[in-house]
């Protein structure tokens, strides 16, 4: 017999957004279990946080190593694990200097402030910074007035200042913002949020040569695509070119509250007393980020992610030609699939609320699916969730 569910009484949790009835207690892999003892495949992964999925032992490891050694000696002073993974982070990209943060609108903000000072030592106080229409940077004031999220320009106004819109992959409409005032362009290598919109090889290294030839920052927020996500370590390494600042966030952890500002030596132009914080570089999650670079770097690994990416992609093709729908798109294991109408939204809450067994999956757009795996699922794993959206799909379509 089944037992009842556990009724939650939640009532001081601020209310921020809709949850189902249920608390989650448990992970291991690709699995979450919750307080009745329901098991869900999970393809959120924390929002692709979880990128070596639930419960890592090389990141348990490492947290319980570091916890018992040093938690927190305040950042007035340098740290072991601090220490590594900058050089990590730097032996393995075309950057040069590391400040770590504890998200990712955290670490945007600090790209956008260096992005400012750079203006101001070297382009006449030019603070203008173009991003993009669907852009996600985050919630703070700062990164909510560049994010390019319909109705968040009104949410909280007055906005921030200094974000012009251009539109994804069309360099004439960057062009069109240029001023004396530009200071940078900053851009997701896939927009996440937006719907998993892959920006072009051509326009990348378009935009790459025209901000260069007029002195102007590329800053690549690699906070959802970066960290093996896209089946190279970062993703502008698909592009065969070099940003100025990238920021990481949500992988770099792989669970914990981790993230990264990261420049060349030519752009990194902070002073003392210009970018700081309590918990930054604490050795507590930069150990845990070091497990999970060195991970992500293990001989293999990336090109397993590149290979599940494929299996994926295949996979929901081949879904989009038995039910009619308008295909995938993505990279690596970021990846959507389109639908031919508005069901997304409900295609999310049947796949979470079906027996015995749940699926995890998201709409950020309600004609599209995403899916956000740990980047070492299964093959198993993969061929399970299609299987699950094909039952599912046969209900709704
Ligand atoms: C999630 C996300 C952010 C914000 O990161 P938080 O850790 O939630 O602050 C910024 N940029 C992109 C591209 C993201 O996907």
């Amino acid at each position: 017999m089944n037992k009842p569910a556990q009724s939650v009484d939640a009532h001081s949790v601020m209310f921020i957004t809709p949850r189902p009835e249920v608390v989650m207690v448990e992970g291991k892999g690709s699995w979450l279990t919750d307080n009745n003892g329901k098991r869900y495949l999970d393809f959120l992964q924390g929002w692709a946080v979880n990128c070596l999925g639930h419960s890592n032992p090389g990141m348990i490891e490492a947290l319980n190593a570091q916890a018992k050694k040093l938690i927190n000696p305040s950042p007035a002073f340098y740290n072991e694990p601090m220490i590594r993974l900058s050089n990590l982070l730097t032996d393995n990209s075309c950057f040069n200097k590391v400040f770590f943060a504890n998200s990712g609108a955290e670490a945007n903000e600090g790209a956008i402030k260096l992005a400012r000072k750079w203006g101001q030592l070297n382009k006449s106080g030019a603070f203008e910074i173009i991003t993009f229409d669907h852009s996600f940077h985050g919630r703070t004031l700062a990164t909510m007035s560049a994010s390019g999220k319909p109705g968040w320009d009104t949410m909280f106004a007055p906005q921030v200042p200094g974000f012009p819109k251009a539109d994804l992959n069309d360099l004439d409409s960057v062009k069109k913002l240029v001023t004396d005032k530009t200071v940078a362009v900053m851009l997701e290598p896939v927009q996440g949020e937006g719907g998993v919109i892959p920006v072009t090889k051509e326009f990348m290294q378009s935009l790459r040569k025209f901000t260069k030839e007029n002195n102007i920052l590329l800053i690549v927020d690699e906070v959802q695509a970066g960290c093996g996500r896209t089946g190279k370590l970062f993703a502008y390494q698909h592009y065969g070119i070099e940003p100025d600042i990238m920021t990481l966030g949500k992988g770099i952890g792989g669970g914990v509250p981790l993230a990264a500002l990261m420049a060349t030596d030519a752009v990194a132009c902070f002073v003392p007393g210009d970018q700081g914080g309590t918990y930054n570089g604490n050795p507590l999650m930069t150990a845990v980020g070091i497990s999970v670079i060195e991970q992500l770097l293990a001989p293999g690994f990336l090109d397993a992610v590149r290979a599940k990416g494929e299996l994926l992609s295949n996979e929901l093709l081949s879904i989009s030609v038995e039910f009619n729908l308008n295909g995938e798109r993505g990279e690596g294991l970021l990846r959507a699939l389109m639908l031919s109408s508005d069901i997304g939204g409900k295609l999310v809450e049947l796949a979470r609320d079906r027996g015995p067994e749940g699926l995890l999956i998201n709409s950020p757009r309600p004609n599209l699916l995403r899916f956000m795996p740990a980047l070492n699922v299964s093959d198993d794993e993969i061929r399970q969730m299609c299987n699950i959206l094909r039952e599912l799909l046969k209900q709704v379509v």
